[in-house]
């Protein structure tokens, strides 16, 4: 047992270093730093909170430990194990227990509320019920909908929007019933009505969730996100647990700083997302009728000859760089082309891969030298410069069509101006869309070459024939 001073200090100490974690975390060269002050905060706090609680029964600390064990070993299994590619899905489904272990904290708070000091039985504190209601409603809400994005992701469900009718009406209606739930919860204290809020807020998540297309999920669950550390600092209230307060409120508005960044980079309004239906049916049968169109195709020889004899060549990599996992064998492609003296930048989209930073992660990775990596608004003027844009497993990211159709579901989207390029160089495996389901014009212009192939196995080819 320790004093609550001593424990009110050391989660202040937990809580600073959460915040440098998160500094740490928004550059690459402090990542890994930022992610080891995070571990040492939460280790601080895990062990504060033990310690305060201090429970005199063995088999009270043969649960926590074992709790910890088994939460921890399968966590630390499941990431290890995990690729990069598939990181979204990863955190949805981390992020829905997290929804999951805010409704069961309230529960356990409900049931035996002198333990956690906010009452006796039939005597809760009014606030306590108002916080526990709502961190229950928000943590429900959070768990079913990001196992439907973690669905959607990972390809166990169609990345469609399903557009149920009347479902704003629908939504509303159950939002309105929530609050009605919440304030009768609070003036009551009926377990009841406790139950009543999570099964709506759980019925809540799903239809939210269901009509957003696979596209916006990214942004979903990085709200989701929020919402759970909303929940969490919810609870942390309820529990007067300062570490709780802090953590929550940072998840909060991290996730939401993070929503509005993905919103903004893909000019899309956070309302425009939560409405759902981006990146629907239509938009994916007009790229499938595309498909037979003439198109210039070269081979492996020919992109190095391209690039050997360029001046400058603005490399645009996206998801299919890291899908193939392609990054190490550009690096050496251009590595050998810097060697033959061409002048070679990186040009980063903020929304390119599945998360924000994908593709600055990858490439840090594989050694890039981050003075060679551009932000799009820092190089689009520089196209018109470049010989060539080698774009290796991008597609949306340098569609036109989110500068001229206004129906394409991309439209305002800020797009790299790879075509003012002399030469565009597309390495995919074939014609198919990018992720937002609408076909790229460039691949018919006349100074496209397309390079159909595993963006590694391709570069790989590249760099053969560079370094004869
Ligand atoms: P896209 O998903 O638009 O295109 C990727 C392309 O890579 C595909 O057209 C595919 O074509 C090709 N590809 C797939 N596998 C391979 C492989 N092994 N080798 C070579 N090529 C391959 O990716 P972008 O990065 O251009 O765009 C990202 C999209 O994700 C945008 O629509 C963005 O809005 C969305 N998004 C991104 C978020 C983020 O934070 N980064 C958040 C939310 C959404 P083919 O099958 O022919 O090979």
């Amino acid at each position: 047992m320790i004093s609550a001073n001593i424990a009110a200090l050391l989660y202040l100490v937990a809580g600073i270093l959460f915040i440098l974690a998160l500094r740490g975390l928004s550059s690459p060269t402090l990542a890994r730093q930022g992610n080891m002050f995070g571990m040492i905060g939460m280790g601080i706090a895990i062990l504060t909170t033990l310690a305060i609680a201090a429970p005199t029964d063995p088999f009270a600390w043969a649960l926590i430990v074992l709790g910890l064990a088994i939460g921890g070993g399968i966590g630390a299994y499941i990431a290890r194990g995990v690729p990069m590619t598939a990181m979204p899905q990863l955190v949805a489904a981390f992020h829905s227990l997290v929804g999951l272990a805010a409704v069961f904290v309230a529960a356990a708070a409900l049931y035996a509320p002198v333990a956690f000091g906010i009452g006796e039985p039939g005597h809760i504190h009014a606030q306590a019920l108002v916080e526990m209601s709502i961190g229950t409603a928000i943590g429900a809400f959070t768990f079913t909908g990001s196992v439907i994005a973690f669905a959607k992701l990972d390809g166990r469900m169609s990345g469609k929007p399903i557009l149920l009718p009347n479902r704003h009406m629908i939504h509303l209606a159950i939002g309105a019933a929530l609050i009605v739930l919440v304030i009768a919860f609070a003036m009551t204290a009926n377990p009841w009505l406790f139950w009543l809020v999570a099964i709506l807020a759980l019925v809540l998540g799903g239809l939210m969730i269901i009509p957003i297309g696979g596209a916006d999920m990214p942004v979903v669950v990085s709200m989701l996100n929020s919402y759970s550390g909303w929940a969490a600092a919810g609870i942390g209230f309820t529990l007067g647990n300062t570490a709780l307060i802090i953590t929550g409120a940072l998840v909060g508005s991290s996730g939401a700083i993070l929503s509005y960044i993905m919103c903004r980079a893909m000019n899309r309004s956070f309302i425009s997302v939560i409405l759902g239906g981006f990146g629907g049916d239509d938009a994916a049968a007009a790229a499938g009728e595309e498909e037979d169109r003439p198109v210039k195709q070269g081979s492996a020889e020919d992109a190095a000859f391209l690039m050997q004899n360029a001046s400058k060549v603005i490399i645009v990599p996206g998801y299919g760089m890291a899908v193939a996992q392609a990054q190490h064998s550009l690096r050496e492609m251009a590595d050998a082309l810097k060697e033959a003296g061409v002048e070679v930048k990186y040009a980063i989209h903020p929304v390119a891969g599945r998360m924000p930073g994908h593709m600055n992660v990858l490439l840090a990775e594989a050694n890039v030298p981050y003075d060679e990596v551009f932000e799009l608004e820092d190089i689009n003027s520089e196209f018109r410069e470049a010989d060539v844009a080698f774009v290796i497993g991008a597609n949306d990211v340098t569609n036109p069509s989110a500068k001229t159709d206004k129906t394409s579901p991309i439209y305002g989207m800020p797009v790299l101006n790879v075509e003012d390029a002399g030469t565009v160089l597309f390495l995919k495996r074939g014609m198919s869309a990018g992720y937002a389901g609408v076909q790229n014009e460039l691949f018919f212009r006349d100074n496209t070459m397309m390079l159909f192939g595993d963006a590694k196995k391709m570069t790989e080819a590249i760099v053969k024939t560079l370094e004869h």
